[in-house]
């Protein structure tokens, strides 16, 4: 019996907290496939200006290992950038590919969030959310991470970043970020972390107990 959940939207919707929250009440595990993206955007920083030609990061992307996704830093708005440039590059998608694709396929499921969960690493997944909220809120919400973890930024930067990159999350060829046919809009702009984890657990909730029953 597998029960799969897709979390798709745009950078800091809240995607990451309501993913972690339904894995702990559903007890499925959870993959955030951002830092995957983000373990080969560090590499791609620290390597060369070659590093963004695609047989340069396919190889990166080759290369990634589970301890090169465990650092704080990946959640830096640097590596976010390199991030979402080496995610342009198809033949890196088709490597981290089967990664998400075996973790969705684990016994009893999984939770993925990101940004083509619903629409290409797991098409028949149980249920699938779009998470997002106004590029303001969550310019604010990154600003305060990056804000209480240390970092020295302004908050017109965070904002000038988030919409950057969700236009190129949005607007490249291989894999872009759009809402599935099939997957259920949540706008947390006004929803409080709280809130919007019971109105994702609700959406959950009678699918969840359906698979049961039919198992
Ligand atoms: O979710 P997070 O902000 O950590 O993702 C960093 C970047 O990785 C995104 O801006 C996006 O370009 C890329 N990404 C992706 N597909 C995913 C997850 C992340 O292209 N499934």
């Amino acid at each position: 019996m597998k029960f799969v959940v897709a979390i798709d939207g745009p950078a800091a919707a809240g995607k990451g907290t309501i993913a972690k929250a339904i894995a702990n009440h559903f007890k499925l595990s959870h993959l955030d496939t951002g830092l995957l993206y983000r373990g080969v955007g560090r590499k791609a920083l620290a390597y060369s200006r070659t590093s963004y030609y695609p047989e340069v990061a396919k190889q990166l992307a080759l290369d990634l290992k589970s301890s090169d996704l465990e650092s704080s830093e990946l959640r830096t708005p640097e590596i976010a950038e390199a991030a979402s440039k080496v995610a342009l590059i198809p033949e890196v998608r088709e490597v981290l590919l089967d990664f998400q694709r075996s973790f969705a396929n684990q016994d009893g499921g999984a939770i993925l969030d990101g940004r083509d969960i619903g629409t290409v690493i797991c098409p028949n997944a149980d249920v699938k959310l779009f998470v997002t909220a106004s590029a303001e809120v969550r310019a604010q919400r990154r600003y305060q991470e990056l804000i209480s973890s240390g970092h020295e930024i302004g908050l017109e930067n965070v904002l000038k970043d988030v919409v950057s990159r969700d236009k190129r999350d949005a607007e490249r060829t291989s894999s872009p970020l759009i809402i599935a046919h099939d997957a259920i809009k949540i706008d947390t702009s006004s929803l409080s972390i709280k809130d919007a984890v019971w109105v994702a657990i609700n959406c959950i909730n009678e699918k969840y107990k359906a698979a049961f029953l039919l198992k």
